[in-house]
């Protein structure tokens, strides 16, 4: 915990030294170096993945991921310099360090402890004679853009075709909560995607508003439709998704004038249990009619209040597949840049395009940008195992006197999304430079995980911590289990 590894910043560099030191001390890769090794990122803060393989005689193959950045110390206010210290007091927390049960600190939990845990596992069975293989994987940037990890499916892949590897399971031992004696294990994580919905209005003079269309009112109907909406609320069993929820808004003018914006746009969190981008873009659709609906109808009330005549014109809606084939048949597709600032740069692209084809506004603009997580859930890639591993997992729990308590997703979006294999299909939607935003599509499997870790509490927090006996046994008996169960016995 103490050496820094901030997200998205250099700092992880020097992290990712520190653990391949710990890793080249064991015995294991002293004799085979070859096993261990950096997955450059080549990604102007020249961060890497860390992995180390224990080959067993076998090819089956358990994955022990885990990530090595954290975040900010934001939350820890004058505080910030004790956020690495977990031996420092602090009246607020003060009960619980006297507990002795706690250990604090930025990265406890959230998710050094995991990577502890995996790394005495990774030691230990390095002295043992293995069935199967045991594949360490550390990936940097989670907590930002998930860069380390989506680059992990090219490591991966390689890795297998290398040494005939085949990934039965992943585990993830991000932090868990627990409810009552229940410890949380979520066999699949919630997929993720940003949409946007971009309005491109007819610009009037302030003095004849019933001429223009205003971009800011035609969105503000349409975020009414979509935010909060039922529609976009998956279940399974007894869980939900979160419904869409806005945290972007804006429209194209840096100054002010005496006219209506031309364009404004607005993104939106989308969680999903199975829905592809296609359906989710179709629904966004269906909101945007009648958004259009709305706003004609409300424009209509409003004029004739004002004693003015309303010209109604239609508002065509186009996703962005739609608005670049419409630039390329007319051979005007401006090149797409994008960096880190998806929305703003994505809002900006999207305008560029709009500019080049003034012939199909007032329109309405549905696209999605980066991050995308797909969802994955690990009884629809292997049911069996997935069955079997949670009547063992609490069995073992049992022993401690804590039961499994089982859900299908991982609802704080996680790494696991990346162990499936994108859907092509789903690509055409997301508008993203792949120059900047790096996807791989030779992973020739999907890997089933359990996102399950150390009991912990607050993370994000200044108060994040891991339980310690959560971590020193419970975590470890986890991961014990999952390699008894998956590499040592036959199914
Ligand atoms: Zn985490």
């Amino acid at each position: 915990m103490q050496t820094e590894s901030l997200t998205h910043t250099d700092s992880e560099h020097d992290f990712e030294e520190e653990l391949m030191k710990i890793i080249q001390e064991m015995d294991y890769f002293k004799v085979h170096p070859q096993y261990a090794g950096f997955q450059e990122l080549h990604d102007g803060l020249s961060r890497r993945n860390v992995y180390a393989l224990i080959k067993g005689k076998e090819n089956k193959t358990l994955v022990m991921i885990n990530h090595h950045d954290v975040v900010s110390l934001d939350a820890y206010g004058h505080l910030k310099d004790m956020a690495y210290d977990s031996e420092r007091k602090d009246e607020e927390i003060l009960k619980d360090i006297e507990s002795n049960e706690w250990l604090f600190g930025r990265g406890s939990c959230d998710m050094k402890g995991g990577m502890a845990a995996e790394l005495a596992i990774l030691e230990k069975y390095s002295q043992i004679s293995m069935k199967g293989n045991l594949l360490f994987l550390s990936v940097c940037d989670e907590e930002t853009y998930s860069l380390g990890m989506r680059h992990a499916q090219t490591l991966l892949a390689e890795l297998a075709e290398m040494y005939n590897l085949e990934y039965v399971y992943a585990v993830n031992p991000e932090p868990s909560a627990h409810i009552r004696q229940g410890h949380v294990a979520s066999f699949g994580s919630i997929g993720k995607c940003l949409a946007m919905i971009h309005a491109a209005g007819i610009p009037s003079h302030i003095s004849s508003i019933e001429k223009g269309i205003n971009p800011i009112t035609l969105l503000n109907e349409i975020i009414r439709q979509i935010e909060y909406s039922e529609d976009f609320v998956d279940h399974l069993q007894k869980e939900f998704s979160t419904p869409p929820v806005f945290n972007y808004y804006r429209d194209s003018k840096d100054y002010y004038d005496y006219s209506l914006a031309h364009y404004a746009s607005a993104s939106c969190s989308i969680m999903m249990f199975q829905k592809s981008l296609a359906e989710i873009a179709s629904e966004l659709k269906r909101k945007c009619e009648k958004g259009i609906q709305y706003y004609h109808e409300r424009m209509e009330i409003k004029m004739k209040a004002c004693s003015r005549k309303y010209e109604k014109r239609k508002i065509t809606i186009y996703t962005f597949d739609e608005l670049k084939k419409i630039c390329e048949e007319n051979h005007v597709l401006p090149e797409l840049k994008l960096d880190e600032k998806f929305l703003f740069e994505g809002s900006r692209y999207i305008e560029a395009c709009l500019e080049k084809v003034p012939w199909i506004q007032p329109c309405v603009i549905i696209s999605f940008i980066p991050p995308y997580y797909p969802p994955i859930l690990s009884r629809d890639i292997n049911y069996g195992s997935t069955q079997h591993l949670a009547t063992c997992l609490d069995h073992t729990l049992r022993s401690q006197n804590l039961h499994l308590e089982k859900e299908n997703y991982f609802k704080g979006v996680s790494d696991g999304s990346y162990l499936r294999r994108f859907d092509h299909q789903d690509l055409t939607y997301l508008m993203y430079d792949e120059k900047e935003y790096y996807l791989d599509k030779r992973l020739k499997q999907d890997i089933p995980v359990v996102v399950c870790g150390p009991w912990g509490k607050d993370l994000h927090l200044r108060t994040e911590r891991v339980h310690i006996s959560g971590l020193c046994h419970t975590c470890p008996s986890i991961i014990e289990t999952m390699i008894q169960e998956l590499l040592e016995h036959e199914k």
